[in-house]
């Protein structure tokens, strides 16, 4: 089955055909994060699904160059600055570096290039491009010394979120607080600077101001990646106006088409509810690291819903991903064992196959991928317990692992023991050197008591985390 995706512009689903001749070179570009306070844990169910898909697209030999870029200027940041009362860029940069630590404890892979708004190349290719929205008549500058794209000259206007602009007019989806503007929908290209801005701002043509979010990324994606690139991604709040506008103002200057494969994460709930400071249920990655919870568990838990469906973030849902983990390391340890040829078992017919990965070629299917590698531990265990997998087989099986897991990135890093634990596993093997076998016993139980097991393999003693512990 060819690789397909579900093209938020087309609203179809679409064999994925990538732009390079070679077929094997993909670009593409994720909305990355506005750095006015800390990401919370919405914001990385949507990274999280596109760290999915390019390690999913690299796992089928394709070649991935991935943009985030980090929003360091817009209305949220400025007021964040002001309130705290230290200039912008002190204020991002805390942000950005807590974010920078955020993805690192859930394994997503780094994006080739980071770009952040401010950066004076990029500033400077925005102006650009407003010059050429001017010159072409798809921009004006209003009364309010700003610039507005005029979206009734462009007219695709509208076709990414499947609306016509008479319905934006009578939704009321754009705030009417803007009477210098010719529509409604015209957005901000540029934003003459006023008061409440303070220091932050840019000498332009149109005069001091700063960029509006939307010609932010489509002055990165385009400068970084070129005219046209494969996939973009985002959260489906980006789809309108940000991504509607993205296409827009891009389109407007290179007058190509600017994205093949729009993708979009639906969104995060939790308890059923939107996440919001005031019902309390709002949570940032070290709210749930003070929990308990690690890293690759919350990495599971934000992972295993299908992208396009919304994902009901609650404490059942992260204790089962707890489990879910605890099955697999146990899974492992047997495989490993076992490969490793310790018993003798009988061989059967029972290799990996190609289910996994097949299920995340149809759309990321990742709940059915998730399905299938259960079912496959299930299997193997049973064929375990029955002695009826040999040495082989378990290496087949690892090696099936080890492409699973170059997707999932789940696998419990081999950590050094606690102390306390290291202490107990070192007086046990030394037990086991004198053949004191009821000291190892009592030893080994006494590791069981604090949630860990040792197991006895021919490279000697192996003390893991206990499954479900
Ligand atoms: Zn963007």
């Amino acid at each position: 089955m060819p690789l397909r995706f579900f093209n938020t512009y087309s609203r179809q689903l679409e064999d994925f055909e990538p732009r390079d001749a070679t077929g094997r070179k993909i670009d593409i570009y994720t909305c990355g994060p506005t750095v006015y306070s800390r990401a919370h844990i919405g914001n990385f169910r949507a990274y999280i699904f596109e760290d999915l898909l390019q390690r999913h697209l690299e796992l089928r030999g394709y070649k991935v160059r991935r943009v985030m870029n980090i929003t360091d200027v817009d209305d949220k940041t400025i007021r964040g600055a002001r309130e705290a009362g230290i200039p912008l860029t002190e204020s991002t940069a805390q942000f950005k570096e807590a974010f920078f630590q955020d993805i690192e404890t859930l394994r997503i892979k780094r994006a080739d290039e980071f770009p952040a708004a401010t950066d004076q190349r990029y500033i400077e290719k925005m102006i650009e491009m407003i010059a050429t929205l001017i010159s072409r008549g798809l921009a004006y500058q209003a009364e309010d010394k700003s610039v507005y794209f005029r979206i009734n000259k462009f007219p695709n206007y509208g076709k990414l979120a499947h609306f016509d602009l008479t319905q934006l007019q009578s939704t009321g989806r754009v705030k009417h607080d803007e009477y210098d503007k010719e529509h409604i929908g015209d957005f901000a290209l540029w934003k003459a600077w006023d008061e409440e801005d303070g220091d932050v701002g840019w000498e332009s043509p149109w005069g001091r101001g700063r960029p509006g979010w939307h010609i932010e990324c489509s002055a990165m994606a385009t400068a970084l990646l070129g005219d046209q690139i494969d996939i973009h991604c985002g959260g489906i709040d980006n789809i309108f106006p940000h991504h509607e506008a993205e296409i827009a103002q891009t389109e407007g200057v290179t007058g190509k088409k600017f994205v093949r494969y729009w993708l979009h994460c639906a969104h995060l709930l939790v308890d059923g509810q939107k996440m919001s400071k005031s019902l309390g249920n709002f949570y940032t990655l070290p709210n749930l690291l003070e929990k308990g919870y690690t890293g690759r568990e919350i990495r599971y838990a934000l992972m295993r819903v299908h992208y396009r469906a919304p994902l009901n973030f609650t404490w059942d849902g992260m204790n089962e991903a707890r489990e879910s983990l605890a099955r697999i390391d146990d899974w492992l340890v047997r495989l490993r064992e076992t490969a490793a040829g310790k018993i003798d078992k009988r061989e059967i017919d029972m290799q990996p196959d190609q289910d996994f990965e097949e299920a995340l070629d149809d759309d990321l299917n990742i709940s059915a991928a998730l399905g299938f590698l259960f079912e496959k531990i299930r299997e193997t265990n049973r064929a375990l317990d029955r002695n009826e997998l040999d040495a082989a087989s378990a290496n087949a099986w690892l090696n099936w692992w080890e492409r699973v897991n170059s997707v999932l990135v789940v696998e419990e890093a081999i950590a050094p023991l606690p102390p306390g634990i290291a202490k107990l596993a070192e007086a046990r093997a030394q037990a086991r050197l004198a053949k004191d076998w009821r000291k190892s016993d009592e030893l080994r139980d006494e590791l069981s008591a604090r949630g860990w097991e040792a197991r006895d393999t021919k490279d000697g003693q192996k003390v893991t985390r206990r499954a479900g512990g």
